[in-house]
């Protein structure tokens, strides 16, 4: 596939970045278009491996050499095409799948992977622009109908493959917008969300009926929605953030991510509430065509509620929820930022109990490090004389190893400064460790590093902070909303919505899908799950189906 040699003429390249200077100062994406000749020339690099790992990379299956080679051969329609077979929204994962499939890559044994998911947001685009990407609604419709509550990206997946599979299909969404964390967790600069309303624009053409603003289990039970529908699917995400459970953590200026990042999702939309996107108003039932956007706090419009201009941020917590907070932060004015994580400083590079073509845990540079980087003094503190957290390298605003002891607090029960030491792991709990890489290492097997730690003695010291943000990932779905005890659904062993081996939990005609039964997880599982899910719940309504399964609940990723 692609051109036989051209592995070996073209490096891998990947599109620019806006300057720092410039993408600061708008919410744009930060990625300038790849080009058409730069997408060939990539494409080109896809080198006939014979066994494909990219596939086993990617959980949609996502036929890659097959529109790499399409793209150089100048065929962008039948690209758009084979992208299409196996992902409902190719623009939505080309700009945030972290891109298994290119650590899976075989080029990428001894040379840089193919530039995979660039590629793949570039043929995306390139649909959109040539009018390629217009409504297919079924040919015959099956008389049936399904309810699916929660709008992210796996309900929203779910959907379009049960409406073109012919069934009427509700995506019922408690907040007052479309989108699940595609509209209010990630950020615009990652993903503007014209991407999402027009695929939602698409979606309603097709036949799917959205509800917004119309939380199941409280605004609507279960039984009414039965009485609706001949099947649920249950996609209302992972979205209990995990707690910081020390002394002053009730101190006003600290915030969950999931607080802060909606709101500025919603600034950016126009909207000036803060909160998780949660809409206190009834919905009229109706489909009125858009989300209902109802801004209930009478604030000043295109402001946020929790804003961190002019203050001292630290982030609490290393992940991606963490970068995003941090970009967010930037774009806002802060005076200064700073990132914790409680885990050591990854190698740059493979570490040896991560082989290819596992998915490394290695030291990645997001936009947003970048753009803390280049913004001199940002950095809130000079961490070179003291034996604690370690400081991330090159000017880095994250700081590893960090363990939070608590908060102090300042006038008016503000947070005033963050407690913070080393992080070290106990004697046994590093033995065990060392003893898990070593069986993974011989093995090949997947498994869990222990993960207790403790302050490191003696190291504690106080970083003075405004506001705090908690970005610490999700402790799984809601138990509480009524929509678990309703449809009889349990929690597995690890606080997930339970379901069999057909996506089915609870009552009959009930299927989960994305995170609320995997826990927080990607994007692209999560379509991959909805997509799944649409399959099973097609068998259940007709006997049989020809739907595309990608994966099963038990399928997990390359990871060692
Ligand atoms: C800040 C942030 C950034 C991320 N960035 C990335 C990234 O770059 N790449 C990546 O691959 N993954 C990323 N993820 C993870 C990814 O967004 C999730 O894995 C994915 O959105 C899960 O999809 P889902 O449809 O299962 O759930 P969600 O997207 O969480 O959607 C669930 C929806 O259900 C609704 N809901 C819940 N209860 C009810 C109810 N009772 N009635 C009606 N509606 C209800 C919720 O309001 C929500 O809209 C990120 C996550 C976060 C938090
Ligand atoms: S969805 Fe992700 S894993 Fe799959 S091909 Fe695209 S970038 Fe790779």
């Amino acid at each position: 596939m692609g051109k036989t040699t051209g592995f070996m003429e073209f490096p891998r390249r990947l599109p620019r970045r806006r300057p720092v200077s410039v993408r600061l100062r708008d919410w744009r994406e930060v990625y300038e278009p790849f080009g058409e000749e730069a997408t060939k020339e990539q494409g080109a690099r896809c080198m006939d491996c014979g066994i494909p790992f990219c596939h086993d990379g990617c959980p949609l299956g996502n036929l890659i050499p097959e529109w790499n080679d399409l793209v150089y051969r100048d065929d962008w329609p039948d690209a758009m095409e084979r992208l299409h077979a196996t992902n409902n929204f190719p623009e939505f994962t080309g700009r945030l799948c972290p891109a298994p499939c290119e650590t899976a890559c075989v080029l990428s044994i001894n040379q840089p992977a193919v530039t995979i998911k660039n590629v793949e947001a570039a043929i995306a685009d390139q649909a959109w622009v040539d009018g390629a990407v217009r409504p297919r609604p079924p040919r015959r419709l099956s008389g049936k109908s399904v309810a699916v509550i929660g709008s992210g990206p796996a309900g929203l997946a779910c959907a379009q493959q049960l409406t073109r599979a012919g069934h009427l299909v509700t995506v019922y969404e408690r907040a007052d917008r479309i989108g699940g964390l595609l509209r209010y967790g990630i950020p615009e600069f990652r993903l503007e969300k014209r991407h999402l309303d027009r695929r939602l624009a698409q979606m309603r053409a097709e036949g799917t009926r959205f509800r917004a603003g119309v939380a199941v289990g409280t605004d609507l039970d279960a039984a009414e929605l039965r009485r609706r529908s001949d099947a649920v699917v249950v996609a209302t995400g992972a979205t209990v953030p995990r707690e910081l459970p020390v002394p002053g953590r009730e101190l006003a200026g600290i915030h969950q991510a999931m607080e802060y990042l909606p709101a500025a999702n919603r600034a950016c939309a126009g909207d000036s509430v803060g909160g998780a996107g949660r809409n206190t108003g009834r919905n009229t039932g109706r489909d009125t065509g858009r989300d209902t956007g109802r801004d209930t706090s009478g604030g000043e419009v295109g402001r946020p509620v929790v804003s961190a201009e002019g203050l001292r941020v630290i982030i609490v917590g290393g992940g991606d929820t963490g970068a995003d907070c941090l970009g967010t932060a930037l774009r806002q004015g802060a005076a200064s930022v700073i990132q914790l994580d409680i885990n050591p400083l990854p190698a740059p590079d493979r570490a040896p109990g991560q082989p290819w073509p596992v998915y490394p845990r290695s030291f990645r540079v997001s936009s947003a490090h970048q753009e803390a980087r280049e913004l001199a003094g940002l950095a809130g503190a000079d961490w070179d004389d003291w034996l604690g957290p370690e400081p991330g390298p090159d000017g880095d605003v994250r700081v590893f190893s960090a363990f939070t002891l608590g908060f102090a607090a300042g006038p008016g029960g503000r947070v005033r400064a963050l407690r913070l030491a080393g992080t070290e792991l106990t004697r046994t709990e590093r033995a065990g460790a060392e003893r898990a890489g070593a069986e993974r290492a011989g093995t090949g097997l997947a498994g869990g590093v222990p993960r207790q730690r403790r302050p490191r003695p003696g190291s504690e010291r106080e970083v003075p902070a405004d506001l705090v943000l908690l970005a610490l990932g999700f402790t799984g779905p809601d138990p509480d909303s009524g929509v678990m005890e309703q449809f009889g659904l349990r929690l597995d062993e690890h606080g997930n919505f339970d379901r069999d081996d057909g996506f089915c939990g609870g009552q009959d005609g009930v299927f989960v899908a994305g995170d609320a039964g995997r826990g927080a997880s990607l994007l692209v599982w999560a379509l991959a799950e909805g997509r799944a899910a649409a399959a099973a719940v097609d068998r259940y309504l007709m006997g049989s189906s020809a739907l595309p399964a990608p994966v099963t609940p038990a399928d997990h990723p390359l990871t060692a």
